[in-house]
């Protein structure tokens, strides 16, 4: 069994048996790994803090052939993101983006822009950078690097500029104007593409404070959402789901 390493970021852990711990690994160049980590649960473990969740690991490993879970042997803690986990928000909002990246993940040459993007998002969140924009962040550039982005400047059945006001249409892949389409659709604005154009610009930790309000952020996310849905095939555990369940 030849051993095999991996820098990678843990998406989430569950118990196996009495002692043991398996782990599913987003990694940069292999995409998901699933793990069994024997002994992880025993005190004093050798794998200490590299099996938290958003762990910024190198992991090592041996893989059996015809077998989907590799057997972690050891890990290094290249970075840690425990602290911000104790923050409810934010522990629900990396979860959502865990189960985006594990159901729905882009071919193998696009696995690295994802990687970095999500390792942006968590060191922007240990900065205590806005919680509500970089959920849009990430949604962005998730859908971007899928290429499930659609061109939301010209009207996809006429090809004139949309103007103030569109529509989406996730089945069109794009949006219509107001002439084309109906107002039964998600409204789309000039005021959110201008978040998105920035978006697209800009580092999530970026030192400029963006020129937007958090109503605006969430406007913006609204078709984000839809888009997701569309794409994946499913409603996933959206954040904003969860905290009203937890609210009632
Ligand atoms: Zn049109």
């Amino acid at each position: 069994m030849p051993k095999d390493q991996t820098e990678a970021i843990v998406l989430r852990t569950f118990n196996v048996g009495d002692q043991d711990k398996i782990a599913v690994f987003f990694s940069r160049d292999r995409g998901i790994l699933k793990g069994i980590a024997k002994g992880a649960r025993k005190f004093g473990n050798r794998f200490g803090s590299c099996l938290e969740p958003s762990s910024h690991i190198n992991v090592y490993f041996y893989e059996k052939e015809n077998k989907d879970l590799v057997t972690v042997s050891n890990c290094d803690l290249l970075e840690s993101f425990f602290d911000i986990q104790s923050h409810l928000e934010t522990a629900f909002t990396l979860r959502y983006f865990s189960e985006l990246i594990e159901n729905s993940l882009p071919a193998r040459s696009e696995e690295d822009t994802l990687f970095r993007l999500l390792l942006k998002i968590l060191r922007a969140l240990k900065q205590r950078k806005e919680l509500v924009f970089l959920t849009a962040y990430f949604e962005l550039w998730f859908l971007k690097i899928n290429g499930f982005f659609p061109d939301l400047k010209k009207c996809k059945k006429c090809r004139k500029n949309i103007g103030k006001t569109g529509w989406l249409s996730v089945k069109r892949d794009g949006v219509l104007c107001s002439r084309c389409g109906s107002t039964e659709r998600e409204k789309i604005t000039s005021e959110e593409i201008s978040v998105y154009s920035w978006i697209l610009k800009n580092p999530p930790a970026s030192e400029k404070k963006y020129p937007f309000s958090i109503e605006q952020i969430q406007n913006a996310r609204k078709v984000l959402k839809n888009l997701i849905v569309f794409h994946i095939e499913r409603r996933p555990r959206f954040p904003d789901d969860l905290k009203k369940h937890f609210n009632t």
